[in-house]
């Protein structure tokens, strides 16, 4: 089974990610850690999109295809993959139907209105948690792994405008899109806990293996 995470910044995308991965062991890739990763490397593709990341804008199409289409051609598949951040517009859509299929999309609805909040909010940890300052009650170390959290850069007021923007404009058509295809499945990611959203899809991706 393969499937496409879709969702505004701050959506949950990776809560739930981290849930689907432990339950059906899927390849989880998830664009914007490679981005962060090669950042963090000083490679060339770091380089290249650090300046688009701080700025809440997309990576170049070519760079980001070639990156996802290596990954899923080179990598394991096992019992699936997992995207994570991919495709972000139609034209990566398009060419991701090109070397791989897709099953179903996860779209993940949150209401514009709880996004800001809960990113410029949000605390991460290296081992894939994050958390909500206002559930941390002062803590600032992972209560899954002990190592202190942080908040990522472009978690600042200013980029995530942009970020949500660009999300609006651009990958927000992905909706229609995957609908036209019959492989949408929406669920509401503003109500309830990390848990109850994951028992939706869980429901949602038990009826598509039967
Ligand atoms: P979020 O969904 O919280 O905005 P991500 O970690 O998925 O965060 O992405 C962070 C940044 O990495 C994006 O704002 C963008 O600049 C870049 N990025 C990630 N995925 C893609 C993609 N598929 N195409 C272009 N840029 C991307
Ligand atoms: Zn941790």
């Amino acid at each position: 089974m393969n499937i496409v995470l879709l969702g505004a910044p701050g959506a949950g995308k990776g809560t739930q990610a981290a849930f689907i991965q432990e339950k059906y062991g899927l390849v989880h890739i998830a664009t914007g850690d490679i981005f962060r990763a090669n950042i963090k490397g000083g490679t060339p593709i770091g380089k290249l999109a650090k300046s688009y990341i701080d700025a809440g804008k997309l990576v170049p199409d070519e760079v980001t295809c070639e990156l996802v289409k290596d990954r899923l051609l080179n990598g394991s598949s096992g019992n699936g993959f997992m995207l994570d951040g991919f495709p972000r517009n139609i034209f990566q859509a398009r060419e991701l139907d090109k070397f791989a299929d897709i099953d179903l999309c996860v779209n993940i609805d949150v209401d514009k209105s709880l996004l800001m909040d809960r990113i410029c909010g949000r605390r991460m940890c290296s081992c894939g948690a994050s958390y909500h300052v206002s559930t941390l009650g002062g803590a600032t170390t992972c209560a899954k792994c002990g190592k202190p959290l942080y908040r990522r850069e472009d978690d600042n007021p200013a980029t995530v405008e942009a970020r949500i923007n660009t999300y609006t404009q651009q990958t927000a058509p992905l909706v229609e899109y995957y609908a036209a295809q019959g492989k949408l499945f929406t669920v509401d990611g503003g109500a309830g806990s990390p848990a109850d959203i994951f028992a939706a899809i869980d429901a949602e991706l038990k009826r598509y293996l039967k």
